[in-house]
């Protein structure tokens, strides 16, 4: 199966997947997409229904990425989705109550979901390094506002032919946050805070990027330099597998017959999660409606409401930061599936020009066929995590709330009641300041232990093991230095 950029609409960048991987975004700017989505029928479904997630992961995978090699692949999901690594199981489906369920993707070593696409990535390109015959190490280069650069680090750590450099602003990330990346183990891991705030960090990444002498650099140390963005085809891919997980998991729990349809909810910020849920949906999978969940920043939500989108717009910190975002990326991957790669280029010209596009009236139709729009601010965020804690006994993060919210307007606005499955992102322990004040008790101490202690205590449950864990692990990494000098992080002898 071939790879083609969504803005290549003369076809003349087709890639392999392992190319694709490599690469990460294609040379004319646009983002890397099957030629044809590959199918899977209901007999495929039953057939996965009877395995367990590393099996269900290699087989679909191994559909988008026939040039790797089957056996590789499924001992990588092997020992990607151990009971190790996922202790309780990768991607557990809960019910909250009759017709409504949340998939957790919070059981990894970071207790968010980038985890479920961050432990198999790294093994993806490290095999596609060799299949294409690439002999440098990738020195792959993160700038985090504080959950990909964990899990970036964990997916990373100690994979062969691969060093990893972590940047993060030296007081824009959580007390949690910065504990859990500055005592990362690992080999070919190094953190680094940088003097300022996220874009000064991300801004130096790029130009380091783009610096002819730190290239150079790189090149005499025997390495280039890579990126692990979500924009990567190989973090969208493992994301895909979990939609199709959910659905095997509710058939063979006798919540749906073989054949039924469910709708998903999905917590949204660059729209790489619902995106995957969307090709499930083409691979054949019975999904009814994907419902796009955001918090105030709901560029996405007036997008779907009336086919604009439009970035120039106040920008709001909430207490979901993860969904903080007024530039969906992977949107471009759904212009493409939707209008083909003539348009989607022009979209793209439209939005780095003038913050602003219009779809056509066709492309709004296609769209709105597949999609809702909702979005929830910071009051009622905090009440559906009371709320669900009251009723349904059972404790959520910040950004599943904005999504819980999210489906009950949807439900109350369409009368929908197709069974629903809210995909939850991120484990409460995660974000326990705001979880704990919206259930009426808001912690004294911001202290990392303190924060999950106090959680524990008032609602009975208990912290994660790698959030316990990393209180009290030495610091390894403490250097701070200024946007201007970050190479010298990177290579630091
Ligand atoms: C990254 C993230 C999201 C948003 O996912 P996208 O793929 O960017 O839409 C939602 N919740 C949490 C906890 C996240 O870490």
């Amino acid at each position: 199966m071939k790879y083609i950029s969504t803005r290549d609409y003369k076809r003349h960048s087709l890639v392999t997947s392992a190319e694709a991987i490599k690469k990460g975004i294609a040379p004319d700017g646009g983002l890397f997409m099957p030629c044809e989505i590959p199918t899977i029928n209901i007999n495929d479904i039953e057939m996965l229904t009877a395995l367990p997630y590393h099996e269900r992961a290699s087989f679909i995978l191994s559909k988008f990425l026939d040039d790797y090699d089957a056996k590789g692949l499924l001992e990588d999901c092997k020992k990607a989705y151990s009971e190790d690594r996922f202790p309780g199981g990768a991607a557990p489906v809960v019910k909250l109550d009759d017709g409504r369920y949340t998939l957790e993707l919070w059981h990894g070593p970071t207790c968010a979901f980038k985890d479920m696409a961050l432990q198999i990535m790294p093994r993806l390109l490290s095999r596609a390094l060799s299949m294409t015959g690439e002999t440098k190490r990738a020195h792959i280069l993160v700038a985090t506002s504080g959950d990909t650069g964990k899990a970036a680090l964990e997916g990373y750590k100690d994979v062969p032919g691969i060093d990893i450099t972590v940047f993060y602003p030296v007081d824009g990330v959580s007390p949690m946050q910065k504990l859990q990346m500055t005592t990362q183990t690992g080999d070919n891991v190094n953190v680094c805070a940088v003097n300022g705030n996220f874009d000064d960090a991300q801004s130096g990444v790029k130009r380091i990027f783009a610096d002819r002498d730190a290239i150079a650099l790189a090149n005499s140390k025997g390495s280039f330099f890579s990126s692990a963005n979500s924009i990567n085809w190989g973090r969208l891919a493992p994301q895909i597998v979990y939609y199709v997980s959910a659905y095997c998991d509710l058939v063979k729990r006798g919540d749906i017959r073989r054949g039924d349809y469910i709708n998903f909810c999905v917590p949204t910020g660059n729209f790489g999660n619902i995106l995957a849920g969307f090709i499930a949906k083409k691979m054949g999978l019975p999904v009814n409606r994907l419902i796009c969940a955001s918090n105030s920043n709901c560029v996405l939500t007036e997008f779907l409401r009336c086919g604009v989108y439009d970035r120039n717009r106040e920008f709001f910190k909430t207490m979901s930061p993860s969904m903080d975002i007024l530039i969906s990326s992977n949107l471009e991957r759904l212009l493409y599936i939707a209008s083909g790669a003539e348009e989607t280029r022009g979209y793209m010209e439209k939005l780095a020009k003038d913050g602003r596009y219009k779809v056509s009236e066709e492309t709004f139709r296609t769209i709105t066929k597949e999609f809702s729009g909702y979005f929830a601010d910071e009051s009622e965020t905090s009440e559906y995590i009371a709320k669900t804690f009251k009723e349904n006994d059972y404790l959520i993060d910040t950004h599943t709330a904005v999504a819980v919210c999210c489906l009950d307007k949807y439900r109350n606005e369409t009368g929908d009641k197709t069974p629903a499955v809210v995909v939850s992102t991120a484990s409460p322990y995660k974000f326990a300041r705001d979880v704990a004040a919206a259930l009426g008790s808001a912690p004294e101490s911001d202290e990392p232990a303190a924060l999950l202690s106090h959680l524990s205590s008032i609602t009975g449950t208990s912290a994660p093991r790698p959030l316990s864990e990393t209180v009290g692990r030495p610091v390894r990494f403490s250097r701070v230095v200024d946007p201007a000098d970050m190479i010298s992080a990177v290579f630091p002898d």
